[in-house]
């Protein structure tokens, strides 16, 4: 069975996870209202600006139905903004508070080599743009990446969120495990 997997597309670099997607024989679906939620079997929460994804998110009603998808344990990932949007202050799925610009505006953009907990096959090409971290978890979400240590990559069940765009290097491992993760979630 093909997963189906939304990409949430208010806002943002939602194309580039789409085109991944397909590459690793998943079915993206672009998500702008409620009804594209219906039998997803995964999504990610892309890049963009958290404060225009907020108003998209409430524009189109999306809080409610978003909150009942990760609810029923269908793997989420989010990525950059996507990840803000993940958090205590905004969708409230996950049990952390990011950061937002949290690199400092002088240092908006940079890429390093990270080593995430997990991953095989070495480091991972790490792009930032703008990016968060996360500032505060709770007890249940694991940190499997960190910058002078400050977590920028958790896991807590079924949801990921990453504070870089592995969507824009090449490197597609990160996909390939949130995609597996699906996979494994889908009906034998
Ligand atoms: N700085 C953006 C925000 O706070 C996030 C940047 C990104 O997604 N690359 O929403």
């Amino acid at each position: 069975m093909t997963p189906v997997v939304g990409v949430l597309a208010l806002q943002g670099d939602f194309e580039a996870h789409s085109r991944v997607l397909r590459e690793l024989g998943a079915e993206p679906r672009e998500v702008r209202v409620p009804a594209d939620l219906l039998g997803l079997d995964g999504l990610i929460v892309p890049g963009g600006e958290s404060t225009v994804m907020t108003l998209g998110i409430e524009r189109e009603g999306l809080a409610g139905p978003l909150r009942d998808l990760a609810g029923r344990g269908t793997p989420i990932l989010g990525t950059c903004a996507g990840m803000i949007m993940l958090d205590r202050d905004h969708l409230g799925l996950m049990d952390i508070r990011c950061e937002r610009n949290a690199f400092g505006r002088q240092v908006r953009s940079f890429e390093v080599d990270l080593d995430l907990e997990g991953m095989e096959g070495g480091p991972v090409r790490a792009v930032f743009i703008r990016a968060p971290w996360v500032a505060e978890h709770g007890a249940g979400v694991e940190v499997l990446g960190a910058v002078d240590d400050h977590p920028i990559a958790v896991r807590e069940g079924n949801l990921l969120a990453i504070a870089f765009h592995p969507e824009l290097t090449g490197d597609d491992r990160l996909h390939r495990a949130f995609v597996d993760q699906v996979r494994a979630g889908l009906p034998a």
